[in-house]
């Protein structure tokens, strides 16, 4: 396969806390290598919350034609 280039656009995803719709979720704690989960706590009102794999806030890069919307 050849080497493929395109432009990209750096986005920023953050999760705001379901609890008090406020804070920003922020990751506190490793990875876990079996299960993916990752202890987040919200900023503000350090409501506890686990993701999966995606650590909150990251950094993802999308195609200049993608939308920002979409769930990449
Ligand atoms: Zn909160």
């Amino acid at each position: 396969m050849p080497e493929v280039k395109r432009p990209v656009q750096t986005i920023e995803v953050n999760y705001v806390c379901d609890k008090c719709g406020y804070g920003m979720m922020q990751k506190v704690g490793e990875m876990d290598p079996v299960t993916g989960d990752i202890k987040h706590e919200c900023i503000i009102c350090n409501h506890p919350q686990t993701f999966k794999w995606r650590p909150y806030p990251r950094i993802d890069h999308i195609g200049l034609d993608e939308s920002i919307d979409s769930d990449s």
